[in-house]
């Protein structure tokens, strides 16, 4: 299970209004994109699902649960960081087990994990290697290998891809989305790239200044626009 929804979300640091007022419904295994322009509230809003930020006001509710104000742990979520995030001293296998080991799981649970883990995303030659002896797309592999063991409801990415190469991000918006075939998992990807957003999204959640502007489907968005901001965003690759 994954449903995500956001009832009249607002974000406020200090004077300064970011989300204005969001409502918004994620289904279970959809992979929804978050879009718009750098500094839009793409992130904030990402983290206030997450947990990481608190809400000012209004509600997120998983899988009908009210979760506002619960700790990131006990919503169940994963979120993937750019692979800088990893711990450079550690093995890959002790990289990704790292979330289970914090939460006391029993070591034969975690090394089951581990290995399934590794097998759905190809790391197993090289669990015992250290992020620095990885390629770029093997690092950013454990990092959404550490969020795979942790067996989520949802997947929650900010902008992973954007430290990779052109060529490279290629190839893992393909795994990526593979990934969300298999597991069908409910999936929100932020982005501020057009054709990640049209190659990835069953659902494009387009912001502007943390208003929605416009929610649809690639397509919908691509032959319907509601303004011509959507259709210079969506039409435009930066
Ligand atoms: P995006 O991810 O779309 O680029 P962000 O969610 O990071 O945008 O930021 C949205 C706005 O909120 C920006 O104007 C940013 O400066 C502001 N903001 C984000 N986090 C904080 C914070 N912790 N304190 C103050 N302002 C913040
Ligand atoms: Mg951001």
């Amino acid at each position: 299970m994954g449903a995500i929804t956001l009832k009249n979300v607002r974000k406020t640091f200090g004077e300064t209004e970011v989300i204005p007022g969001v409502d918004l419904t994620i289904e279970d295994g959809e992979f929804v994109v978050f879009v718009g322009p750098s500094g839009c509230g793409k992130s904030t809003l990402l983290r206030l699902i997450a947990g990481l930020e608190d809400v000012t006001s209004g509600q997120i509710l998983i899988d009908g649960r009210d979760v506002t104000g619960e700790a990131p742990a006990r919503r169940g979520l994963a979120m993937v960081f750019q692979s800088y995030a990893l711990y450079p001293h550690m093995s890959v296998r002790r990289n990704i087990a790292f979330p289970l080991k914090m939460a006391g799981m029993p070591q034969a649970e975690q090394e089951k994990r581990v290995a399934r883990a590794a097998d759905i995303l190809n790391l197993g030659p090289y669990l015992d290697r250290r992020p620095g002896q990885l390629s770029g797309g093997q690092r950013q592999r454990v990092a959404i290998g550490r969020a795979i063991v942790r067996e989520p409801s949802a997947f929650l990415f900010d902008e992973p891809l954007s430290n990779l190469d052109a060529a490279l991000r290629v190839n893992m918006r393909v795994e990526i989305s593979e990934l969300h075939n298999n597991l069908k998992t409910t999936m929100v990807y932020v982005t501020h790239d057009q054709v990640e957003a049209m190659t990835m999204a069953d659902k494009i959640v387009v912001l502007r200044a943390g208003r929605i502007e416009q929610v649809g489907s690639p397509l919908e968005l691509y032959h319907k626009p509601v303004n011509q901001f959507v259709a210079g965003f969506i039409g435009s690759p930066n």
